[in-house]
C-alpha cells in the first residue's frame, strides 16, 4: 500500500453545474489514473510495490463526471513541459565534432548579438507605450479639466462626468475586445505565466507575436481608460515575447523564417533568452537592471550559470540606457538620463532614519502583510466566481466596462463629495481643479484622480507635509483598494505593481501624518518616507517576492539608504501574509492548474519513493521499431517522452505482465513526428544521419511540431523501420527505484527536466516520473493539520 496519507476528495466530484461551454471541466482521468485507484480504494499492483496505471481504454477507468472551475486541486494535462535536457544525440554531437571550436565561439558571440537586440527592442516597446498613454492620457485629462472648469460655473456638472465615463470605457472596451476575442493569454500582467515558462512548463501561446501585440495595446488602452493598473507588469511579459522571438530567427505566427540563429531552436536555449527578456522588461519598468536579473533568477531559473547571469545583466542594462535616451529626449532633457524606468520614483530629498522608526517599519510591513493576504483572499474568491460565472467573451468584455464606468464614478464622486482643498502651487500638478474650492485654490482629490497612476504615486511620495487631509486619503485607500481588487484579473492587460504601490502609499501617507503628529519636533519624519514603506509593504504582502522587488525598489528611487527599512519591511509583510494564503501570482497559476515546481519538495515526503510517484508499465520503444507500431503508439497515448530498451528476454516478464526492458536512451514524441514526417526510414534513406539535414529538420520544426494525425503515412510505408538509436538521447538522467521522492524532486528542479526514467538495479526500465507526478503533492491544511495531499490532474 502507499506509505502517503491519502485525502479522500472525492466529495468533491459531485456537483454538478450547469452545460455551458467553460463553465466545467469535464475530465476523463486517463492518465492520472493512479490517483483515482486511490481515491476509490481500488490501489492495487500489479507487481509487488509498483503502482497499476489504468488506460484511456480500460473497462474500470474511473470517469470523473463534472470538476467545477477554479477548483485549486486540480493540475490541468494541458500544460506540458519544456525541455530543458540537452539530448546529446549522435546528430548533436557530429555536428560540434565536424563545426569544431570556432562554431562554439561564434554561437557564444551570437548569444550576446541577441541580448543586446532584446534589450533595445524591449526598451522601444516600452517607450512606445510610455509616449503613446503619456500623449493621449495629457488629451484626456485636459479636456476633462476644461469641461469641469466650466461647467462648475454653469451648473453641468453631469457632462464631465459622462465625458469621463466615456474616457475610460472606450478605451478599455477596445483593449478588452482585443484580449477577450483575439488573444486571452494577454490579460493581466503575464508575470504568472513568464514565471511558468522559467519554470519549465509550456504555457499554450505565451510567446507568441499576436500575444506581444494585444498586449501593447492592451496595457496601453488599460491604462489610458483610467483603470487601477500599470505598465509594468506587463513589460516583463512583452520582454520575454521579444526575446523569445529573437532568439528564434523565425515568426511562426507570420510564417517568416529569417534562417538565423537556427542553432538556438531548442526549449534550454530559448528559456536563457526569455531569463534575459523578462529581465530586460523589469529593467525598462522600473529603471532596475540588478532588480531584472534577480527577478529572473528568483521567479525560476533553478538553472543558472555564470556567464548567462552576466548575459542577463548585460541585456538588462542595455534595455534601461535606450529608455533613458529615448525618454529624456522625449521629455526634452536630451543627454541628461533621468528616466532610467518607465515608473520614475523621483528624488527622495529625506532618506535617514532613526532606530525608533525601525518597529514602525515592522508594524508597516505587518499591515502589509494583513492587507495583501486579504486582497489576495478577495482576489481569489471573484477569480473563482469569474471562472464560474463570467467566462463567455461577451460577458468578459461586459465585465471590463463596468469596472471602467465605475472608477470614473468613483473618481467623480470623491472629487464631488470630499471638499478637500489646497493652495496652487503647493503641489506640482499639472491638471488642477478648482471645484467648490477658493479662488488660488485646488481640490487635493482632484489631483489625484486628474493623472496617471504612476504620477499619483509620485505624488504622495513628493507632496510637501500638510498637502493632504487625513480622511480624504484613508477614503481613497479604501475604494482604490476595492477598485485594484475588481480590476485585477479582468479580461484586460493590465499590472499590479503601480495599484498596490498607490494604496499602499496612501495608508503610508496617513502613518506618515500620525508620526508627523507624535514627532512633530525630529528631523527624519517625512510622509513621502512612510508612504514609500507603505508602498513597499502593500507590494510585498500582495506579490510576496522579496529579494528582486527589495532591489527594485532601491534601484526605482535611486537610494541605498532606505535599503535596510525597505528589507525588513518586504520580509515581514512576505512572512506574514504567507501565514494567511499564497502570493498573488502562485494562487492565479493554482487556479490555472499549472504543474509549476516550487524551489523545495514538499515538506514530509522523504518516506515517498520513485515506486510510489512513478508510472509503470511504461510504454518505450526498441532501438529499431516499425513505422506502424510507432503511429499507433502515438495514436493512442497522449504521452511526449518514451523510454528506449532492448527488447527484453524472456526471463524478464514477471507474471506474465511487464517487460522489462534494458535501458538505451530517450525519445521524444516531437522527434518521432519529424523521423516520420520526413520518412527517415532505414529501406528508403540510408545515410541520412549523416548529412546533417535530419537536425535541420528538427529545428526547422521547432517549436510547433505537427500532430500524428497530420503525418501521412501509407500502408507499405507502415511495414518500414525506423533506427531511432542517432536522435535519441543516449544518456538521459534516471533514478533508481529505491529513490526519495526528495532527491527525485531536486534532480528535476534543479535540472529542468521533463522525464525522468526509473530503472532498476540490472538498468532495466521499470517507471517513468514526469513532472506532473511530482507536483501533484502538496502540503495543505486539513482539519488544523498539515498534511501532504495529492492532487487530481485532468485531461483539460
Ligand atoms: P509533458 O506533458 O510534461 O510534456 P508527458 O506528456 O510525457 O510530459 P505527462 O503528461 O506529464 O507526460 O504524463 C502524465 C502521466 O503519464 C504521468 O503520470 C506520467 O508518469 C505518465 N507517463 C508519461 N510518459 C509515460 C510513458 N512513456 N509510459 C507510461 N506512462 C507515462
Amino acid at each position: 500500500m502507499s506509505k502517503l496519507n491519502l485525502v479522500n476528495h472525492s466529495e468533491e466530484y459531485d456537483t454538478e453545474y450547469d452545460d455551458d461551454e467553460g463553465a466545467d471541466i469535464e475530465s476523463q482521468a486517463s492518465y492520472s489514473t493512479k490517483i483515482f485507484n486511490r481515491l476509490t480504494g481500488s490501489y492495487e499492483s500489479v507487481m509487488g510495490p509498483f503502482n497499476k496505471v489504468l488506460r484511456q481504454n480500460d473497462p474500470d477507468r474511473i470517469n470523473v463526471k463534472k470538476v467545477q472551475a477554479g477548483n485549486m486541486h486540480l493540475l490541468s494535462a494541458k500544460y506540458e513541459s519544456l525541455d530543458y535536457d540537452v539530448c546529446e544525440n549522435t546528430l548533436l554531437i557530429d555536428e560540434e565534432r565536424t563545426k569544431g571550436f570556432r562554431f562554439i565561439q561564434r554561437k557564444d558571440l551570437y548569444r550576446w548579438v541577441i541580448m543586446i537586440f532584446i534589450g533595445v527592442i524591449t526598451a522601444l516597446i516600452a517607450c512606445a507605450i510610455d509616449i503613446t498613454i503619456e500623449e493621449i492620457s495629457s488629451i484626456k485629462y485636459s479636456t476633462l479639466k476644461t469641461e469641469v472648469d466650466e461647467c462648475i460655473l454653469q451648473g453641468c456638472l453631469i457632462v464631465p462626468f459622462f465625458l469621463w465615463i466615456a474616457w475610460n470605457v472606450v478605451p478599455v472596451l477596445i483593449g478588452s475586445f482585443l484580449v477577450a476575442y483575439i488573444e486571452p493569454v494577454a490579460a493581466g500582467s503575464g508575470i504568472p505565466q513568464v514565471k511558468c515558462y522559467l519554470n519549465g512548463v509550456k504555457v499554450p501561446r505565451i510567446v507568441r507575436i499576436k500575444t506581444l501585440i494585444v498586449k501593447v495595446l492592451g496595457v496601453t488602452t488599460s491604462v489610458i481608460g483610467g483603470l487601477a493598473v500599470g505598465k509594468e507588469g506587463p513589460m516583463i511579459h512583452s520582454g520575454a515575447v521579444v526575446a523569445a522571438g529573437i532568439s528564434q530567427g523565425k515568426t511562426t505566427s507570420l510564417r517568416k523564417d529569417f534562417n538565423t540563429f537556427k542553432y538556438f531552436r531548442e526549449d534550454h536555449e530559448k528559456r536563457d533568452f526569455v531569463s534575459g527578456g523578462a529581465a530586460a522588461g523589469v529593467a525598462a519598468a522600473f529603471g532596475a537592471p540588478v532588480g531584472g536579473v534577480l527577478f529572473s533568477l528568483e521567479e525560476g531559473a533553478s538553472f543558472w550559470n555564470q556567464s548567462l547571469t552576466w548575459r542577463i545583466f548585460f541585456g538588462s542594462m542595455i534595455s534601461t540606457f535606450t529608455l533613458n535616451v529615448i525618454l529624456s529626449a522625449y521629455h526634452g532633457r536630451p543627454g541628461e538620463l533621468t528616466y532610467a524606468g518607465l515608473l520614475n520614483f523621483g528624488k527622495f530629498d529625506n532618506t535617514s532614519y532613526d532606530f525608533i522608526e525601525i518597529p514602525v517599519f515592522l508594524l508597516m510591513g505587518m499591515i502589509g502583510g494583513l492587507l495583501g493576504a486579504l486582497f489576495n483572499h478577495i482576489n481569489l474568491k471573484l477569480t473563482i466566481f469569474r471562472m464560474r460565472h463570467i467566462y463567455r467573451k461577451w460577458a468578459k468584455v461586459l465585465e471590463a466596462i463596468i469596472v471602467a464606468a465605475c472608477t470614473a464614478t468613483v473618481g467623480f464622486s470623491m472629487i464631488l463629495f470630499i471638499n478637500d482643498c489646497k493652495p496652487l502651487g503647493e503641489d506640482p500638478t499639472r491638471y488642477p481643479i478648482q471645484m467648490y474650492c477658493g479662488d488660488g485654490q485646488y481640490s487635493a482629490i482632484g489631483a489625484i484622480w486628474f493623472q496617471t497612476p504612476e504620477a499619483s504615486v509620485r505624488s504622495l511620495f513628493h507632496d510637501p507635509p500638510g498637502s493632504h487631509r487625513l480622511t480624504s486619503i484613508l477614503i481613497f485607500f479604501c475604494l482604490y483598494f476595492c477598485l485594484s481588487i475588481w480590476t485585477y484579473g479582468l479580461s484586460v492587460s493590465s499590472g499590479l505593481f503601480i495599484p498596490a504601490l498607490l494604496t499602499g502609499a496612501a495608508w503610508g501617507r496617513v502613518v506618515g501624518m500620525g508620526m508627523e503628529h507624535f514627532f512633530s519636533e525630529a528631523s527624519w519624519v517625512d510622509p513621502g518616507k512612510y508612504a514609500l514603506i507603505g508602498a513597499a509593504a502593500q507590494l510585498g504582502g500582495i506579490v510576496r517576492m522579496t529579494l528582486s522587488l527589495t532591489v527594485i525598489l532601491i534601484e526605482a528611487t535611486g537610494n541605498l539608504t532606505l535599503g535596510l527599512p525597505l528589507m525588513i519591511t518586504l520580509m515581514v509583510a512576505k512572512w506574514v501574509g504567507d501565514y494567511f494564503n499564497e502570493g498573488i501570482y502562485d494562487t492565479h497559476i493554482q487556479l490555472m492548474g499549472v504543474p509549476l515546481l516550487p524551489w523545495e519538495p514538499p515538506p514530509l515526503s522523504h518516506n515517498i519513493y520513485a515506486t510510489e510517484v512513478m508510472s509503470c508499465p511504461v510504454v518505450t520503444f526498441h532501438m529499431k521499431e516499425t513505422v506502424g507500431t510507432i503511429i499507433d503508439v502515438l495514436t493512442s497515448e497522449s504521452y511526449n517522452g518514451f523510454p528506449v530498451v532492448d527488447p527484453p528476454n524472456p526471463s524478464d516478464y514477471e507474471d506474465g505482465q511487464v517487460n522489462f526492458g534494458t535501458f538505451r536512451g530517450l525519445i521524444l514524441r516531437s522527434q518521432l513526428i519529424v523521423l516520420l514526417q520526413h520518412k527517415l526510414f532505414i529501406e528508403t534513406s540510408e545515410s541520412w544521419d549523416h548529412k546533417g539535414v535530419a537536425l535541420k529538420y528538427f529545428r526547422d520544426a521547432y517549436p510547433r511540431y505537427p500532430t500524428i494525425q497530420q503525418v501521412h503515412i501509407s500502408d507499405e510505408e507502415r511495414h518500414f523501420t525506423v533506427d531511432l538509436q542517432p536522435i535519441m538521447n543516449p544518456a538521459p538522467y534516471t533514478a533508481l527505484n529505491n529513490a526519495s521522492m526528495p532527491r527525485i524532486f531536486r534532480l528535476f528542479r534543479g535540472l529542468g527536466l521533463r522525464h525522468l526514467v526509473i530503472v532498476n538495479d540490472n538498468n532495466k526500465v521499470v517507471g517513468i516520473v514526469t513532472r506532473k507526478d511530482l507536483a501533484r503533492y502538496r502540503l495543505e491544511k486539513h482539519m488544523g493539520k498539515m498534511r501532504l495531499e495529492e492532487l487530481t490532474i485532468l485531461d483539460r
